[in-house]
């Protein structure tokens, strides 16, 4: 029988880097991943036609400039390249105008004031506040979470702080209609938020929306697909030391006299761990189908069937391969439109979203699809055959739609999908059937059977809710990465600070492990690793937090 020192559970982009992490310190690392591939999120398939690459999953990384391995690991020597598209998002409006935001802040700033000046004023007002607390908003976002109730008071009052105006009590949607007048830059900002697949109406995430706003113009393409990053990732593990085996599905962790000693697979095999579990699958996998409801506490079996999935991020996908690249209508309002990267197709005014999130809601199946949309190949050539591109359409949708069993997909997806298809063309006329090669429906419950952590397609793997969020992230009795049972860890996106290709719950997990197990510090390249964040650590630990 094999035994490591550390079993990871689940090869996708966190369950790779808290495995590459710990093999640079030294540690036995094994990462067991179920499907025949691993990456996860990060999966590109040639789906439509033969040479035509799409994003399956994760498409826009926002993370970039501050995803440890990246830099840790040197990936860009390795390989390595992001696009970063200066006209970086915006959207198309029916009457013919179009609002883009560039990564040169100046255009940015020129675009907001065709639509309000004031509105151009506010967007700089709120953007120096973000940039001068980012390292902040950042360290609390890679670091493990801090499990102190008090924690929480005290640093709602920094945030009311900064940013004025009682943020930590409002929405999002409340934060967007306090600061700016124009419901299409309203809009815009919101969609940003919403695409990071949380509820922005939800009282108390405003935060959360800052955060996301503070890197409104940092969408970035992996050149070679999303799986590119995957193949990094293992490559470093591998390369260290660590190994990582694929088609091998944990059934069961085995727990002895209350401590995690290996796991089974599906096929019966046991594999034992001299230290140290982790599990960055969902919680729902980890605690109540991996291990006896006995070995828990009581009351929590109860508190994670309690847990929420799939709630504002929940995706409709549509794959698409084109004889040519959209021409949106538009353009004649700015020609920008048309190499914009991340675009928002319907919501023109904050209404457009608040009544598509009531309709999912109601668990109805959106009558006007409202979408994000994405040509991959004005960037990257390489995603499809020479003088032909690609395009993904995303939509939030309910995972039960009509709220009929999840399996109805299948019956509506084509048809679904056509519908999507003919809202992209309101806008992009030249888009017609005969422009289209190939094209690919990908449901949310296509989603939760490929990627089972992802439960009613939820990509966030629990979704990020007020009471799903820090130490409570995804119940309180994990929710410092530590669990109940010794030598049994949570990191994946279930975790803090939550899903998206951030690398923060792996990274963050493997910050503990240090701690925990004693670790040497880790040689990374030619120098000795030191988190990335870590005078936010030492600043909450110097206020007496438990961090
Ligand atoms: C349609 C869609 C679009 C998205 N778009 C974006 C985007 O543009 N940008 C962005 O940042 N994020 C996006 N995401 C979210 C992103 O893909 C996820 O949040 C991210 O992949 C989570 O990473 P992870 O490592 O925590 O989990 P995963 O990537 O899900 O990896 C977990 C791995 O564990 C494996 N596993 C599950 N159960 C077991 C088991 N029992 N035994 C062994 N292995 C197991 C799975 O097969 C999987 O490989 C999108 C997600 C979806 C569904």
């Amino acid at each position: 029988m094999r035994t490591v020192d550390v079993i990871v559970i689940g090869g996708g982009h966190n369950g790779l880097t808290l495995a590459a992490y710990l093999a640079h310190a030294g540690v036995d690392v094994l990462v067991l991943e179920r499907r025949a591939e691993f990456g996860g999120g990060l999966c590109t398939e040639e789906v439509t036609l033969p040479g035509f690459q799409h994003n399956l999953h994760s498409n826009f990384h926002g993370a970039m400039p501050f995803f440890p391995p990246f830099g840790d690991f040197k990936l860009e020597d390795r390989g390595a390249i992001y696009l970063h598209p200066p006209a970086n998002t915006g959207m198309p409006m029916k009457d013919g105008r179009a609002l883009v935001l560039y990564t040169d802040e100046l255009r940015s700033y020129e675009e907001l004031a065709r639509f309000s000046p004031r509105d151009a004023e506010a967007w700089l007002e709120l953007r120096g506040q973000m940039m001068s607390h980012v390292e902040e908003l950042l360290g609390s976002g890679y670091s493990p979470p801090i499990d102190d109730p008090d924690a929480e008071p005290y640093l709602a009052k920094e945030l009311d702080g900064w940013f004025k105006q009682g943020v930590t009590a409002m929405s999002a949607v409340e934060l967007v209609r306090s600061r700016f007048e124009n419901p299409h830059v309203q809009a815009l900002l919101l969609f940003h938020m919403a695409v990071g697949g949380w509820d922005v109406r939800e009282p108390g995430l405003a935060p959360l929306g800052i955060a996301f706003l503070a890197y409104i113009t940092n969408w970035q393409l992996c050149r070679g697909g999303s799986h590119h990053l995957a193949h990094l990732l293992g490559g470093v593990l591998l390369e260290a030391g660590g190994d990582l085996r694929e088609d091998c599905e944990v059934a069961r962790i085995m727990v002895e006299g209350g401590r995690a000693t290996g796991v089974v697979l599906s096929t019966g095999e046991k594999i034992l761990a001299r230290k140290a579990v982790v599990s960055t699958v969902d919680p729902h996998q980890t605690f109540r189908t991996m291990i006896d409801e006995g070995a828990l506490p009581p009351g929590m079996p109860a508190r994670v069937d309690a847990i929420t999935y799939g709630h504002g991020d929940v995706l409709f996908g549509v794959h698409l391969a084109l004889d040519e690249a959209p021409r949106y209508t538009a353009a004649k309002g700015n020609p920008d439109i048309d190499r914009t990267f991340n675009i928002n197709i319907g919501y023109e005014r904050p209404e457009d979203l608040i009544e598509h999130y009531a309709e999912i809601d109601r668990k109805a199946l959106p009558k006007v699809p409202r979408l994000q949309v994405g040509v991959n190949t004005l960037f990257d050539p390489s995603q499809a055959p020479p003088g032909k591109h690609t395009a993904l359409l995303w939509q939030f949708v309910p995972y039960e739609p009509d709220g009929k069993d999840p399996s109805t997909w299948n019956q509506i997806k084509h048809e679904y999908a056509e519908r999507c298809i003919a809202a992209w063309r309101e806008y992009a006329p030249n888009i017609t059937g005969d422009k289209i090669l190939g094209s690919y429906a990908y449901s949310p419950y296509d989603t939760s059977r490929k990627l089972i952590n992802m439960r009613r397609g939820g990509f966030h793997c629990a979704a990020v809710l007020q009471k799903q969020a820090i130490y409570r992230r995804p119940v309180k009795d994990v929710g410092t990465m530590r669990t109940p049972i010794e030598g049994l860890y949570v990191g994946g996106s279930s975790c803090h600070p939550h899903g998206g290709i951030t690398a923060g719950p792996g990274y963050n997990c493997f910050q503990l492990l240090v701690d925990d197990l004693k670790l040497k510090t880790p040689h990374v390249g030619n120098k000795f690793w030191e988190p990335v964040r870590d005078q936010w650590r030492a600043r909450m630990r110097s206020m007496g937090f438990r961090v």
